[in-house]
């Protein structure tokens, strides 16, 4: 047995063999064939496995996030068949006697130029399809060493570290939990192992070799056993049904209401990140959304989602929430979510960079078609509308201007939509301060404490090294709570909490005691923090 101490992100134990993932870009040879009919073959037989795989993958995207969401996998098994791809890989392999992996990167790389030189959006958007497509089969072809995921037994998921965009396109039914060796606790893949409610630890150096081998995750301590000895794995399997048992006593809070005992009510609400984690929010008898990070759209796509396409996702989560208050944050990008299509330069300090509303104000094309699908979608539920990373009045009031531009334009077309409100996220010092000048200006607050405690502190969110230095309950970031709670009600509108703290159960009753309104949680904390609110003199 070895027993690697890493550090607890997300609790809970998981038992089963280790997945490794190793990073997808693969280094493409040129070698030499003579037998070009049976490479022809190999190809041949990768771009039908190609094909199923896409299949499978446009059924459960229709499922999850709908036809429109969906379809770009039916483009890409088009692509795939596509005369001029297929002759173009084949022409190669035989003219010039390579391997197929290298035809296709070769074939790839022309098309996607060609793609790019186009004047049509459509067409340039397709560069990025083809690129995709081949490397899936670049994929297929050299073996799936690297794609734990790829077999029916679901695995413990062990990375060095995993971006968002990586994150949000795993197959999340095949992994029991998440073990990196970097990344940090407050990072958005931490979030993401939090939502999707499986154990999850980081700073974990498990050994290359360990591939496959059956492993224990400790969620709550941060230890991972690879090999468990007979006693580990029979006490771990005893906490598992430990854990069980507190699961099926939350359950029993289930309908139950989040008042304290002394019968100040909180909305408790959950956060998410698509279609699917709505679900689970339900699942867990969250009473509304308080936060959907639309980001997740944008990474999960290779192109800039499309009015209808966002229209369908929101439309989709308001009526699913039938009536229940639906908080969707306008895209927050930059800082770690990244996202090629937007060509972002590289910048010295990227989270006090160009990102989310910097970037929605400087393009307001970008931020007027989220705006647009927004309203339309607000038709259908209870939806309403928050800004991320203000720190001014002014970006505020312009924000306003567009949102009522945006509004006006929907009305002359006879397009409905719903009241909607509309509140920012209280996640810098500076709007935190303002927060009195700020409250005038909008309907709700919502305190972004990721962000919040990052940038009063000065402690790198993604920076695991300084873990031992960040104090979640550090008095500067408690005091500028109660400031914004108090300004928050001096201007009559009501205040939240929103990023991970409000689900720090230890805090529960001081943040009742602060005055908060709403605290919005992943949503497996949901009946957690039920609990504690039930229990609460407030
Ligand atoms: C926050 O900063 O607290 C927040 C909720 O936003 P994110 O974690 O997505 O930056
Ligand atoms: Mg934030």
């Amino acid at each position: 047995m070895v027993k690697i101490e890493g550090k607890s992100v997300f609790g809970g134990v998981a038992i089963g063999p280790i997945g490794i993932l190793k990073k997808k870009e693969k280094k493409v040879v040129r070698s030499h064939v003579d037998q070009t009919e049976e490479e022809i073959k190999r190809y041949e037989k990768a771009s039908k496995e190609a094909e199923d795989q896409l299949q499978a993958l446009y059924e459960k995207a229709l499922e999850e996030v709908g036809e429109a969401n969906a379809d770009i996998f039916h483009v890409h098994q088009l692509m795939l068949s596509d005369m001029d791809y297929v002759e173009s890989i084949t022409n190669m392999i035989r003219m010039q006697n390579v391997n197929a992996e290298y035809a296709i990167a070769m074939t790839s790389d022309n098309f996607s130029t060609l793609f790019e030189m186009m004047d049509d959006d459509y067409m340039r958007a397709r560069a990025a399809d083809v690129k995709d497509v081949s490397n899936r089969l670049i994929h297929i072809l050299s073996g799936r060493e690297d794609d734990p995921l790829q077999g029916d037994v679901p695995v413990i998921l062990a990375a060095d570290d995993l971006a968002p965009s990586e994150t949000v396109q795993l197959d999340k039914s095949k992994i029991l939990a998440f073990v990196t060796r970097y990344g940090s606790a407050n990072s958005h893949t931490a979030i993401l192992a939090r939502t999707m409610n499986i154990p999850a630890i980081i700073g974990a150096d498990f050994p290359e070799d360990c591939d496959g081998k059956t492993a224990v995750v400790d969620g709550e301590t941060g230890c991972l056993y690879i090999e468990p000895a007979p006693e580990i794995l029979h006490q771990m399997e005893e906490k598992q049904q430990e854990e069980q048992k507190k699961q099926e006593m939350l359950q029993t809070l289930k309908g139950k209401e989040d008042v304290t005992l002394g019968g100040k009510k909180i909305n408790l609400y959950a956060n998410v990140g698509n279609v699917s984690d709505v679900m689970i929010a339900l699942k867990n008898d969250a009473s509304g959304i308080g936060l959907f990070r639309s980001e997740f759209l944008y990474l999960e796509k290779d192109h800039y989602p499309t009015e209808e396409e966002q229209f369908q996702v929101y439309k989709t989560v308001a009526e699913t929430m039938a009536g229940k208050k639906v908080i969707i944050r306008t895209l927050d990008i930059g800082a770690d979510k990244q996202i090629g299509y937007f060509d972002m330069e590289p910048e010295e300090n990227p989270a006090m960079g160009y990102r989310a509303i910097r970037i929605c104000l400087d393009r307001e094309d970008i931020f007027k078609t989220q705006l647009r699908a927004l309203y339309r979608a607000s038709a259908y539920g209870n939806i309403a509308i928050m800004y991320p990373m203000i720190i001014s009045v002014e970006e505020v009031r312009k924000i306003k201007k567009i949102s009522a531009q945006v509004r006006q334009q929907l009305s002359d077309a006879g397009i409905s939509f719903g009241e909607v409100e509309e509140g920012i996220m209280i996640e810098t010092p500076a709007a935190a301060i303002i927060s009195d000048l700020l409250a005038e200006e909008v309907d709700f607050f919502s305190i972004g404490t990721n962000d919040l405690s990052q940038y009063t502190l000065a402690i790198d969110r993604q920076n695991p090294k300084l873990d031992t230095f960040f104090d979640p309950h550090h008095p500067a970031v408690l005091r500028l709570l109660q400031m914004v709670a108090d300004n928050a009600h001096k201007a009559g509108i009501w205040v939240g909490i929103c990023g991970e703290l409000g689900a720090d159960l230890s805090l529960t009753e001081s943040f009742i005691r602060m005055g908060m309104d709403e605290l919005s949680v992943s949503p497996a904390m949901v009946l957690p923090v039920r609990q504690k609110i039930r229990e609460t003199n407030g």
